[in-house]
């Protein structure tokens, strides 16, 4: 655990972010000073660009442009950025492959932060990765070295830094069994927590309360397994997901999690059919049929005929649209069985981000 905040420069001031509730307000553009410098231009091994389209970096091809992209392969250097990015209270948010979010048409007044270290490692049943690894690598990796444990989540896209702050699961299994230790920085140290204290739940941990917890890296073990069988879950899953999701859908999964049997209210828990339960959960999906969601359109968002939960875009949509899909989703489910459902996705450039 060391240290990692560095000062600031005295030569850069910065204007704070200063707005009432709502929409942030910020008075400034953080891609270039007066002086054409930016705040972030002294930290080494930052490679920054200018009002980048965030489009390009969302798998739903949907986004506008952030003040200020920032990437490193170098924790130093990622650390450091973040550290002054929260000294000096300029907006940021942290992305990896943007394959679970809806990034506001207006884009991200701010920073934009992608930490892209993307080592795997291993020794035994440990294997040590960094956040920026492809979660797909990751599992390939594993099912190539005979270790058992990810197998089930092939095919699901992504970083392993979000894959673990959305503790990201399919086939009934999810990365927190496999994960030992974490190590993160919150802005001002680097920290390392235990499997425990990440407090994961279902698409749930400490890092989607605490949001300024950025994780560098993780420490897993897996069991030893068969190298051949191993491969041919893999394989399958990937196929039946390749179906279900062509590599080219512009969506994001699943827009809603999945509920809980146990949550809900007797009276709508007579409505389900037992057949549809799952590890106790009654799939998002299930409700959206009921209020007739399949193939329905909004804009150029669809809902996939196929798949009540899959909304994707189908070239040229926009957030607007895409929000306005979601909200209308959920208020139907609300007002014809009076259950709240919550998004798996995470929002970019909208209130409260
Ligand atoms: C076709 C398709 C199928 C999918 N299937 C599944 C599935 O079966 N199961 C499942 O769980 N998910 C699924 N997803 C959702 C998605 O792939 C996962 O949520 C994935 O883990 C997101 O990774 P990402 O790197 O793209 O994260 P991003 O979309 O870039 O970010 C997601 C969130 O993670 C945060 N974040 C990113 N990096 C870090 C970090 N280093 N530290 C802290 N926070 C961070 C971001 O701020 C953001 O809030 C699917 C998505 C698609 C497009």
């Amino acid at each position: 655990m060391g240290g990692c905040c560095r000062r600031v420069g005295d030569s850069i001031s910065f204007p704070r972010l200063d707005g009432p509730a709502g929409r942030p307000t910020y008075n400034g553009n953080v891609a270039r000073t007066a002086s054409g410098a930016t705040p972030l231009d002294s930290i080494k091994g930052l490679h920054l660009h200018a009002r980048v389209p965030l489009s390009e970096y969302t798998r739903f091809g949907i986004g506008g442009p952030a003040d200020l992209l920032a990437e490193t392969n170098e924790p130093e250097s990622f650390c450091a950025a973040l550290c002054l990015l929260r000294e000096q209270a300029i907006p940021h948010v942290v992305l990896g492959g943007g394959t679970n979010l809806v990034v506001a048409d207006e884009g991200f007044p701010g920073v934009v932060l992608r930490y892209t270290a993307d080592y795997i490692r291993h020794h035994g049943r440990q294997v040590h990765c960094a956040a920026g690894a492809e979660l797909m690598e990751l599992v390939n990796y594993t099912v190539d070295a005979g270790l058992e444990g990810l197998q089930t989540l092939m095919g699901i896209p992504g970083w392993v830094g979000a894959a673990i702050y959305g503790n990201a699961g399919a086939y009934g299994h999810a990365i927190e069994e496999v994960v030992r230790r974490v190590r993160y920085c919150d802005g001002q140290q680097i920290h390392q927590i235990s499997r425990e204290e990440c407090g994961f739940q279902y698409r749930e941990s400490i890092f989607k309360r605490r949001k300024e917890w950025i994780i560098l890296d993780a420490e897993l073990e897996l069991e030893e397994g068969d190298r051949a069988a191993l491969r041919k879950t893999a394989d399958e899953i990937l196929e039946v997901r390749n179906q279900k999701f062509p590599p080219t859908m512009r969506c994001a999964g699943s827009i809603f999690k999945n509920l809980y049997l146990k949550d809900l209210p007797a009276a709508v828990a007579t409505q389900v059919p037992p057949s549809v339960v799952r590890e106790g959960k009654i799939p998002a999906a299930w409700f959206l049929e009921q209020v007739g969601a399949k193939d329905r359109w909004e804009g150029r968002i669809h809902v996939a005929p196929y798949h009540a939960n899959l909304v994707y875009n189908t070239g040229g949509g926009t957030a607007a649209e895409l929000c306005r899909m979601i909200q209308s989703l959920k208020r139907e489910v609300q007002i014809r069985f009076g259950i709240q459902m919550e998004e798996e996705v995470q929002y970019v450039g909208f209130p409260a981000n």
